[in-house]
């Protein structure tokens, strides 16, 4: 049977873009097809915008330290728009990178959403239809906001690099990536942020004492974080009840509720929003954002006309191959809800086709995948907590916090941690956990050593760099405790 192509790729974000990329250069015919702008979530509502945002929030304290440091300058504001302006022209500019890099690489693109008919072809918005020989799933996924009434009043991280001006005021809902980073973010930028996380910590998952101590440092810096506090009820707060409301708003809010007057100035979006929260506290801000995860976006997408399986949380199931129940359907990146980060669905999309279109089947792998959280501090990590790994076998914790030498001559407060979690075994580092200003680049390298298996011996032989904040990752002599 003859198709149009040997591969249809579903969705221009990082995972399918590559996987088209890559499946043409080994001499398949590839068509692509995205809904939106190509680049997807990472660049363009995601990865890329959230860290230029988060440089932009670190210039806010350096006028002190530089102070500290002899310069003679003074403390400036923010302003948005000249800041948005630059992003959107940077956003378009690497869009423009992607579509020539599919057009460099002979992808046929398709600016259309596109759905699934059967399992060997692909419904076109505009009508048409193309056969493949195989189709490739990577739709990514989406910002979910809580079953709520009036949950439409808050934005998501979509919505946050495009406001029309930033808001006096936030409440943030969510302890995990996003709330965190964009906690961090708007407080940077001089905007009052509250956060409400239903937890006991935020970051559930990390190593304890690393999400720890980011908490205490987001709170040192000024984000008003209430654990084991969610929102119940929410309302515009123009609405002429909450206007009444409002007279009786509880100022332990961290003064983030404001007069109706001012209020009205103040808002984008959707306005000014009166919260209630589980503790009974009462407060309006200029916006509410969730960031209470994401969820696969597969909604519509024809699925079960192919016959394709999907799980509990609307994922699309695939084996460790990223192949779906039907043979000639994979799908890679956060469509599939095992890994939600960019590299990984990259990884997916060259597994793929070492699969499929080098006759070379390859599972990715997605075992010891470091990260990194972007607040501020950051906090980077790979492998085990040391929760996780005292449930497995026994370990020695090396664990030292400081305040580093740049902050510190400043006389800031900020400290810094350092955690090896060994298995007493093995001497094999199991994890490393590190709370610091550009821990995101050091886990990067340490995250080549944990991933060759190195032991704590390895890292003792090496000669530390000195005078740095990561030689404390190989100076640390004996264990803080065994558990
Ligand atoms: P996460 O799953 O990390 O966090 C969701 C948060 O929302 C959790 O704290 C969760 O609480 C809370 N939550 C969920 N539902 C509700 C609810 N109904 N009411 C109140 N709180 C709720 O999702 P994110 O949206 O932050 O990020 C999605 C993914 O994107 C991440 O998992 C990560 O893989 C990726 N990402 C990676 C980044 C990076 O690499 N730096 C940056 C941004 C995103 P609970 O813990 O109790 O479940």
């Amino acid at each position: 049977m003859s198709f149009d192509y040997d591969l249809f790729v579903i969705g221009g974000g990082s995972g399918g873009v590559r996987a088209a990329r890559v499946a043409s250069a080994e001499g398949a015919k590839v068509a692509l097809a995205e809904e939106y702008r190509m680049g997807g979530t990472c660049v363009i509502r995601g990865c890329v915008p959230k860290k230029l945002m988060v440089f932009a929030s670190g210039y806010g304290e350096m006028p002190e330290e530089a102070r500290a440091y002899g310069w003679d300058i003074q403390d400036g504001d923010f302003d948005w728009l000249p800041f948005r302006t630059k992003l959107n022209s940077e956003l378009n500019r690497l869009e423009e990178v992607y579509r020539s890099l599919l057009n460099g690489s002979d992808v046929e693109i398709f600016d259309s959403r596109a759905t699934l008919a059967d399992p060997h072809t692909v419904k076109l918005a505009t009508g048409e239809t193309k056969t493949a020989k195989h189709i490739l799933i990577a739709t990514g996924g989406h910002p979910v906001r809580p079953d709520l009434p009036n949950a439409h009043l808050g934005i998501t991280s979509n919505e946050i690099f495009q406001l029309e001006s930033l808001p006096k005021s936030v409440l943030i809902i969510g302890g995990g990536y996003i709330a965190c980073e964009f906690a961090c973010i708007l407080n940077g930028l001089g905007v009052e942020v509250t956060q409400y996380y239903r937890g006991a910590q935020i970051l559930r998952g990390f190593d304890d004492e690393a999400r720890g101590l980011v908490a205490e440092a987001m709170r040192e810096k000024g984000v008003n974080l209430h654990l084991g506090t969610n929102i119940v009820e929410m309302r515009a707060a123009s609405d002429a009840e909450n206007a009444q409301i409002l007279t009786s708003t509880d100022p332990a809010m961290g003064g983030a509720a404001q007069d109706t007057a001012a209020l009205t100035e103040a808002g984008s979006g959707s306005g000014p929003v009166w919260v209630k929260a589980t503790n009974g506290q009462e407060g309006v801000y200029d916006q509410v954002m969730f960031a209470t995860g994401r969820s696969p976006s597969t909604s519509g997408l024809g699925l079960e006309e192919a016959g394709v399986a999907v799980g509990r949380r609307g994922e699309v199931v695939v084996d460790d191959y990223s192949q779906t129940n039907i043979p000639s359907i994979y799908a890679i990146g956060d469509v599939t809800n095992r890994v939600q980060l960019t590299p990984v669905a990259i990884r997916e999309g060259m597994a793929f086709v070492e699969t499929v279109f080098k006759g070379n089947p390859t599972k990715p792998d997605h075992e010891l995948i470091p990260s990194a959280i972007f607040t501020q501090p950051e906090l980077g990590t790979i492998g085990l907590s040391e929760e996780e790994a005292r449930e497995q076998e026994p370990v020695d914790i090396y664990c030292t916090s400081f305040r580093a030498m740049q902050g510190a001559f400043a006389g800031k407060s900020d400290r810094v941690l350092m955690k090896l979690v060994v298995s007493q075994a093995t001497d094999k580092v199991l994890g490393c956990h590190i709370v610091a200003d550009h821990a995101g680049e050091m886990i990067q390298l340490a995250g080549i050593a944990v991933k060759m298996g190195a032991t704590k011996a390895d890292f003792d032989r090496v000669c530390a760099v000195h005078p740095t904040i990561s030689e404390e990752l190989v100076t640390m002599k004996s264990p803080m405790r065994s558990a």
